[in-house]
């Protein structure tokens, strides 16, 4: 095998041959991934020579066989001969949480305008980037550690900083950040700068654009992330172990939630005080009982309340009665939490949005549309509305194109019916597509 600089066909064929070998590891250590790592599709980048072997060099910027979000592994040669087998199996599976788990879409990364993006970790990504890379690998590792997989060297690892396990990568964040403060105060680093590629914060790098290939489609994600959670599922009824975090996943992912109500509720509950922050002291309103202590007026503990915005996806595909239905638990809920009757907005969208509709009763929205669904239309109207909302619910069946990325307001997709798909920046609850009716009586209406 003679190399001839630029070409190294054998080159090529010892790091297929090593991407395979990984793959079957990989499939191995967990089987309910499998058809996950079999969809990755290696992306063969252009190999950095040695000038004086002419053999490919390892570039540590490559460390982690960074991915983008239609399941593309980036691949450099040098990288790939370096790297146990073992450990690029690694990698796979790790990419394959970030994929699978939506990390691109739910990132608060935002493109730095003027500023070319990178392949390189480090100095050029900025601060945030970083910081979200790491809450993200956090998120995953920890499983990947419950199935007594070593961590390569210099990954970000909870259970060795000491962090509470099973969080998501939003928590993780503020966690973070305290210790890299304090780590960087004594002039440590809490982890290497490992880039993990547009997988784990949608922003394109610059050899994405070389050779990418086509990748997964939209739809080709969604039907695999539901066969990956169907076989994680198959293990548990199996009696096989499932790491925690995968377990929760797959639950999310797949069935309407036997406790629906509880879960929207609590989504909307903590939508809201994630939003408002918590209970403020003051001295707005007095208390209804400061009759009682003689003239001193006590502060009152004043909820403050996120403006919300209710959409309704009314294209028809969802009857209007569980609509109806669905909308008096949702104004049930943010009644319990806000008090009665407020004032609501409720937007109707099918591939556009209607007026908004500001009432203070489940039952005086007016269901108007039909035709085709498109939610991207309808939460960019709610977005956009003035005064700004803080927290937007959102009733559908899925069957939509949603935003890409994570709008300004916190959003909770009530998902009707099994079908459909939520993105992975939003909190969803699934709830069944024949809405039983409330079963507490509630007096008048
Ligand atoms: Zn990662």
């Amino acid at each position: 095998m003679t190399t001839d600089g630029a070409g190294v066909p054998g080159h090529e064929d010892a790091v297929r041959a090593r991407i395979a070998a990984a793959r079957l590891w990989a499939a191995h250590q967990a089987p309910y991934l499998a058809s996950a790592v079999f969809a990755l599709n290696p992306v063969i980048l252009e190999p950095a020579l040695d000038e004086v072997t002419g053999r490919p060099v390892a570039d540590p910027d490559f460390r982690a066989f960074p991915a983008d979000t239609r399941w593309n592994l980036h691949v450099e040669p040098g990288t790939a001969l370096a790297t146990p087998i073992e450990q690029i199996g690694w990698w796979m599976l790790h990419q394959v949480g970030h994929l699978v788990r939506g990390h691109a879409a739910r990132s608060p990364v935002r493109p730095e305008p003027g500023r070319q993006v990178s392949h390189a970790a480090g100095a050029v990504r900025g601060e945030q980037a970083h910081r979200w890379n790491q809450a993200a690998d956090a998120e995953i590792n920890d499983d990947l550690e419950a199935e007594d997989l070593r961590d390569p060297e210099g990954v970000v690892s909870p259970a060795a900083l000491g962090l509470p396990a099973n969080r998501t990568a939003e928590e993780y964040v503020p966690m973070l950040d305290v210790l890299a403060d304090a780590m960087g105060r004594g002039g440590g680093a809490l982890s290497d700068a490992i880039d993990c590629g547009s997988a784990v914060d949608g922003q394109a790098r610059a050899y994405e654009d070389s050779g990418s290939g086509d990748g997964l489609g939209e739809l080709d994600r969604d039907l695999l992330e539901r066969s990956v959670a169907a076989d994680i599922q198959d293990r548990i009824s199996a009696r096989g172990e499932v790491p925690s975090g995968w377990r929760r996943w797959a639950e999310e992912r797949t069935r309407p939630s036997v406790n629906w109500r509880a879960r929207l509720g609590a989504l909307i509950r903590r939508g809201v005080s994630t939003v408002a922050g918590q209970v403020d002291f003051s001295y707005r309103r007095p208390s209804r009982r400061a009759g009682a202590y003689d003239g001193i007026v006590p502060p009152s503990m004043v909820r403050v309340v996120p403006d919300t915005v209710v959409v309704i996806d009314t294209s028809g595909s969802v009857a209007d009665d569980v609509l109806s239905r669905l909308l008096a638990e949702v104004t049930g809920i943010i009644d319990g939490v806000a008090g009665p009757n407020r004032r609501l907005r409720a937007l109707c969208c099918d591939v556009r949005p209607h007026p908004v509709q500001v009432v203070r009763r489940a039952s005086d929205i007016e269901l108007i549309g039909g035709g085709g669904t498109d939610m991207r239309a309808g939460v960019e109207a709610a977005t956009a509305l003035r005064p700004r909302p803080d927290l937007v619910i959102v009733l559908t069946d899925g069957e939509t194109p949603w935003p890409e990325h994570r709008p300004s307001a916190h959003v909770v997709i009530c998902l009707i019916g099994d079908g459909g798909h939520a993105p992975g920046w939003a909190s969803v609850a699934r709830v069944p597509a024949d809405v039983p009716q409330r079963p507490r009586a509630r007096g008048g209406s």
